[in-house]
């Protein structure tokens, strides 16, 4: 596949991860979803935006009979107890009892991650994991057990294929990665 470069604000991009490549992981993904969850009619949880594309492309290619809903994570919010913790927006699901799987696009540092599963977990679901596209293990700050990872990745700032920079990139087929 040929490299090409893109142009997004004032930042320069190269590709990285190719569409083929997303969607095999994607598929190897999909087929554990439906072993390890086969006959337990799991609830999938995508956190909007970035998930979005990553969230159609694995759900085509789960077969088991779930239910997908879509939350979304307000800015940040100073709490006492837990430090920084996003509120959950559009949670309409009585999730007590679920197998939910919420759907990220990508872990950092893990704090948006570790504050959500908290937060789900005081609604007594039957179990929670999370599947997320992309992983910076280098980057984690939290002892997060994520499950279901597509892919770890560098800690380099990416972009394409759900993930933005201020707004741009979400609609490309491919990862691009910060030129530096
Ligand atoms: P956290 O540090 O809480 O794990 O990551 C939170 C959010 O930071 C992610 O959901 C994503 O929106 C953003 N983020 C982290 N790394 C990247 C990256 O390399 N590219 C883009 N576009 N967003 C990122
Ligand atoms: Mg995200
Ligand atoms: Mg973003």
């Amino acid at each position: 596949m040929d490299p090409r470069t893109i142009q997004l604000h004032d930042c320069e991009f190269k590709t990285y991860i190719f569409e083929e490549e997303i969607i095999a992981r994607i598929v190897m993904l999909a087929e554990q979803l439906d072993k390890e969850y086969a006959g337990k009619q799991p609830l999938f949880l995508a956190v909007l935006n970035g998930s979005f594309m990553f969230t159609a492309d694995l759900l085509k290619r789960v077969t088991i009979p779930c239910e997908v809903s879509f939350i979304r994570l307000s800015s940040y919010q100073d709490t006492k107890s837990t430090g920084r913790v996003k509120e959950v927006l559009g949670l309409n699901e009585d999730i007590q009892n679920r197998h939910v799987i919420v759907l990220e696009d990508i872990v950092d540092t893990g704090h948006t991650v570790h504050g959500l599963l908290q937060q789900l977990r005081e609604r007594h679901p039957a179990s929670v994991e999370v599947a997320t596209l992309l992983l910076k293990p280098d980057c984690l700050q939290h002892p997060l057990d994520i499950k279901y990872v597509a892919k770890p990745i560098p800690n380099d700032f990416v972009v394409g294929y759900g993930l933005d920079y201020n707004g741009l990139g979400r609609n490309l087929r491919d990862i691009y990665k910060i030129v530096p």
